[in-house]
């Protein structure tokens, strides 16, 4: 006989519409709002003041869902999930970017590479990305209401 995973109703970390959620700890879609929930997300703002798997943290969700606009991580968002995760994507236009930190063997952190189809940029630091990274000249923190979809690789 196969084994039936069993589900269970809980409620939406955003929203509070009820989400199915099985026994293995794998959530549905929230279909109310979208929201998507690999994990306790309260927890993980805590500690680290992202989600896993939208980026944006729970309480920015929050807000973003009682303003009725789309989930987005912010900018500081964003580079916080990059130190965490080490490779994130997100889209310009109709090109897609990626950021790598790489670090050494002890976790130190090497550089920042952000790589397009015609851009290969490197940074020292989380800080320097922040401040220097552009696509086309314009510096990504100066246009981040164009970027769409940061997200974990
Ligand atoms: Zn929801």
């Amino acid at each position: 006989m196969p084994n039936e995973v069993k589900e269970e109703l809980v409620p939406c970390e955003v929203c509070g519409h009820l989400v199915l959620r099985n026994e293995r700890g794998f959530y549905h879609d929230c279909p109310n709002c979208g929201w998507r929930r690999g994990c306790d997300n309260s927890a993980m703002e805590q500690q680290l003041h992202i989600s896993y798997p939208m980026v944006v943290s729970l309480s920015h969700a929050k807000k973003q869902y009682r303003q009725g606009v789309p989930f987005k991580a912010d900018f500081n968002e964003f580079i916080r999930a990059l130190l965490f995760y080490g490779e994130m994507q997100f889209d310009h236009k109709s090109a897609t970017y990626c950021v790598v930190a790489y670090r050494d063997p002890d976790g130190a952190l090497i550089n920042i590479a952000l790589c397009g189809e015609t851009t290969r940029q490197e940074f020292r630091s989380a800080e320097e990305f922040k401040e220097q990274a552009h696509i086309n000249g314009k510096k990504v923190k100066n246009i981040w209401d164009e970027i769409n979809d940061p997200r974990y690789m």
